[in-house]
């Protein structure tokens, strides 16, 4: 038997989105060309567009499609010279030339008092963008937004959210988060892998990256990935907030019962604000490498936080940021849940990890 634990890797797609895929293979144009079968085409864009505008409680044609979140976040952040941001983002962020670096606190948040007195300092406030995300990939630490986008208001700074995992998880509706632009992925809401979108109060500060034709409002050139787009609008259209009310209690149950069998288990973060449906937690004395490869022989697929692209694993740059000692950074992995994990798998789980402990913890 096989848990999938890693949702906020990605989540599995939907009987509802297979099919409406299946029928979207039949659409032979493009959606750029006038004829009937290009006009279908767009069709699925534009139905898409809407399915995410009303998803996120945004206009319309403030939604520009991308190959993913990485994209996006790459769209709006290329737009600016100067970005404040923290080493708790994604990549696509931390990467950015020019970038400063908020201190972040030992709970998990932005570290206000830090990023008051960066934004202040900046003498070029109007090409500066702020990038904090809604919610951490690793720990589901939620930032406080509310406070983030007072200081981005306060000093004129355009700023932006990761919302990636926030999506489909807590309430996120664009205007009364008070961003800029905020970035959304189909694969991490149970849509193909290959969409993301940029949604954006404004299109006019924005210039397009890559080089070509007109698609997306001036803003993505390139014939649009029909199939992707299509799918990240129906996940996003059937992703409720209901699905996910239980999550919370499984995850308790999950920490309870982790807890219960394994007592010098700690959790990351268990006293701040979190996604209902992720928590990290660390094995003193075992690498995450081998807490995850030994879960991995268990059934259990879940994620060191950080495993980067390359599948390499590496400590994580959030638990770092943290403050978190060496010991706890390189001992800890992730569980991120979804609509097909039970209450029961939480039991199953925390037996795992006991036979796991005590095995490597014997010599
Ligand atoms: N931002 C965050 C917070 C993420 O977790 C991820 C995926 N790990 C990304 C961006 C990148 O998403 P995509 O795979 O759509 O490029």
């Amino acid at each position: 038997m096989r848990y999938y634990l890693d949702y906020n890797a990605s989540a599995p797609i939907s009987k509802e989105v297979k099919d409406y895929l299946i029928s979207t293979l039949d659409i032979v144009g493009n959606p750029s060309s006038i004829h009937h079968s290009g006009r279908e085409a767009k069709k699925v864009i534009e139905r898409s567009r809407e399915q995410i505008s009303s998803f996120i409680k945004a206009e319309k044609n403030n939604i520009i499609f991308t190959s993913g979140a990485t994209e996006a976040n790459n769209l709006v952040t290329r737009n600016f010279d100067k970005i404040i941001s923290s080493d708790i983002e994604h990549e696509s962020i931390i990467n950015s030339s020019n970038i400063s670096k908020v201190m972040v606190t030992s709970e998990g948040y932005i570290n206000l008092r830090h990023l008051e007195h960066t934004v202040r300092n900046i003498k070029d406030k109007h090409s500066t963008l702020i990038s904090i995300m809604f919610a951490n990939n690793e720990t589901g630490i939620l930032q406080p937004l509310d406070e983030i986008v007072k200081i981005a208001k306060k000093y004129k700074v355009l700023l932006h959210t990761d919302a990636v995992q926030a999506v489909g998880r807590v309430d996120v509706d664009f205007n009364n988060v008070g961003c800029d632009f905020l970035t959304l992925s189909s694969h991490k809401i149970g849509g193909p892998k290959g969409a993301g979108a940029l949604v954006v109060k404004n299109k006019n500060c924005l210039k397009a990256s890559l080089l070509g034709g007109s698609q997306e409002y001036n803003l993505r050139a390139g014939t649009e990935a029909l199939l992707a787009i299509a799918g990240f609008g129906v996940a996003a259209n059937s992703n409720s907030l209901d699905q996910v009310k239980g999550l919370v209690k499984i995850r308790n149950n999950f920490e309870k019962e982790l807890l219960k069998e394994n007592k010098e288990i700690i959790i990351i973060g268990k006293k701040s604000k979190r996604l209902p449906n992720t928590f990290m937690f660390c094995i003193p004395g075992i690498s995450s490498n081998n807490i995850l490869i030994a879960l991995d022989i268990e059934g259990f697929e879940v994620s060191t936080g950080s495993a980067c692209s390359s599948g390499k694993i590496e400590p994580s740059k959030t638990l770092k940021a943290m403050g978190l000692s060496e010991n706890i950074i390189n001992s800890s992995v992730r569980v991120s849940l979804g609509p097909y994990n039970t209450t029961s798998h939480a039991r199953i789980f925390a037996k795992a990890v006991k036979k796991i402990k005590e095995r490597f913890l014997k010599y």
